[in-house]
């Protein structure tokens, strides 16, 4: 079979790539490496929505980044994930930094992004825990918190669901142009497309110069973080942020969807790309900074330390666009940060202005931009969820006691036309071993009901990768 689409990539850009092409008569076929949706970067990053005061003017993430922040209600609506319009509030804590938030205000409105200039007393209202020393702040009421997992796990289902087929587990070794198609190679099959797309994160400048020689480079920028419990609402309100700087857009510190903390990111230069480790001086380094702007995190309250490794692009911005060599190859190449705020507006802009130019797009009458619901327990009233208890018990087994997670709502995942293959996946879908014992208690469980659903030897569970099996052999075989 010949495709008309094959993406390399399902991060959160190929995945709403996908998601986009999947409203249009096409066959097209999605490629990853990982045994999930949105493994890499897509799940490893502040899951900011940001407002798009920062980027450079004129640049496209500038553009995609304020376009793609309008976007996110209705998507996250459409595809039930977790987004808070919360807004983000940018700090100066020393004189000399309020002429930079001034300017940042200039830019901001250059963006076409409504900010705010407030005076010290007026930050303090609005976050009661911010060093009493602060001088001003810059809000921007159009930032939010999005849960990045379920945002690229959904996308793809939204994707699959409306006719794309998705192959995990096959890294694309090589493409080669065929007469009017490409032939792409992976570790378990070849296939045939008219057009390619690489959404490669990291590794986009190595797929790229599988067809023509290419003159920008993708480099790994890590950011290590720390993530708190949940335990009080109100240590912040809004996403706080430094002034950006060279480095990026600097330390942050923020609620996520879920109501823990995050701390970070840093940025370091990796020359491994696979390198997702963390060290104390980064993490010590990351506390200072975030201190000086909210003296009481409590540090005592962390339950895990992760870290993402940014694709950044020596071009400074996104690219996208036709390789110089045939218009039958797309790049969404080197999508840092702003990249997840953008990537609605990065689907759009891509199959509106590069795809649309090769293939004719026939709108299909069947498309459904709508995903079946999830249940949600906890958010149910005490009578409501007694009455779903009656009619399906499994939702009053609890499998997570950190998060509650019920059996009902792991069993709803696998039902899924993207279910969890591993530990992390189902994790990053329902959230049992995410809380404070980081799935001490559920993990077996867990094990369990993935090695009886796939019909398998809890041995062959793996936590997330290849050659990440939990169970080596029975504890009484053990030498
Ligand atoms: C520390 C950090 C903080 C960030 N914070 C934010 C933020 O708050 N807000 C924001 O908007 N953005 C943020 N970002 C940026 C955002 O996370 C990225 O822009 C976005 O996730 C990139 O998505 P992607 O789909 O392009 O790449 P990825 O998510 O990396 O996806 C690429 C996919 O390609 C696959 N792949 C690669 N090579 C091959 C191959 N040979 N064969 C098959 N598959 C292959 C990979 O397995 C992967 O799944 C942050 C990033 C980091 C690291």
């Amino acid at each position: 079979m010949i495709f008309d689409v094959l993406i390399v990539g399902a991060g959160v850009s190929g995945s709403l790539i996908a998601r986009k092409l999947s409203s249009y008569d096409l066959k097209t076929i999605v490629i990853d490496k990982e045994n999930d949706a949105g493994n890499v970067t897509s799940m490893a990053n502040s899951a900011i929505v940001h407002s798009g005061y920062d980027p450079v003017p004129g640049t496209l993430k500038a553009k995609l980044n304020v376009q793609g922040n309008k976007m996110f209600p209705k998507l996250c609506e459409d595809l039930d994930v977790h987004f808070e319009q919360i807004g983000s509030l940018t700090v100066a804590i020393y004189d000399d930094q309020i002429k930079l938030l001034s300017d940042l205000a200039i830019r901001s409105k250059e963006n076409g992004v409504e900010v705010k200039l407030l005076s010290a007393e007026e930050v303090k209202k609005l976050e009661p825990n911010i060093n009493p020393n602060v001088k001003g702040g810059l809000l921007a009421p159009s930032a939010g918190i999005v849960n990045p997992f379920t945002l690229t796990v959904h996308a793809m289902e939204s994707a699959v669901d409306n006719g794309v087929t998705l192959h995990l587990g096959e890294e694309v070794l090589s493409i080669k142009k065929d007469g009017d198609v490409y032939v792409v190679k992976t570790t378990k099959d070849e296939y045939q497309a008219k057009v390619v797309i690489n959404a490669a994160g990291v590794y986009s400048d190595k797929i790229h110069s599988m067809i023509e020689p290419v003159d920008y480079k993708v480099t790994a920028r890590k950011g290590e973080y720390f993530v708190l419990d949940h335990y009080k609402e109100g240590l912040v309100n809004h996403v706080i942020f430094p002034l950006p700087s060279e480095k990026g857009k600097g330390i942050l510190v923020s609620k996520t969807t879920s109501g823990n903390y995050i701390v970070g990111p840093s940025s370091e230069w990796s020359d491994d790309k696979e390198d997702l480790s963390t060290d104390k001086p980064t993490l010590d380094a990351v506390r200072k900074a975030a201190t000086e702007m909210v003296p009481s995190i409590p540090f005592n309250q962390v339950i895990r330390t992760f870290s993402g490794n940014r694709p950044t692009p020596s071009t400074h911005d996104f690219v996208i666009g036709f390789a110089k060599k045939d218009n039958h190859f797309i790049n969404v190449s080197g999508i840092e940060s702003p990249g997840l705020a953008s990537s609605p507006a990065i689907a759009e802009y891509v199959v509106n202005e590069f795809v649309s130019k090769v293939l004719s797009l026939k709108e299909k009458k069947d498309y459904k931009p709508a995903l079946r619901k999830r249940i949600n327990p906890s958010k149910l009233s005490v009578n409501e969820r007694n009455a779903l208890i009656k009619k399906d018990p499994d939702y009053g087994e609890i499998i997570c006691n950190c998060e509650k997670v019920t059996l009902g709502e792991i069993k709803d995942e696998l039902s899924r036309s993207v279910p969890p293959m591993s530990v992390k996946a189902l994790k990053k879908r329902t959230r049992a071993g995410f809380g404070k014992c980081q799935g001490g208690f559920c993990q077996p469980l867990v094990i369990k009901i993935l090695a009886e659903h796939f019909n398998v030897d809890m041995s062959k569970i793996k936590l997330d990768k290849d050659g990440s099996e939990i169970c080596k052999y029975l504890t009484k075989e053990a030498k």
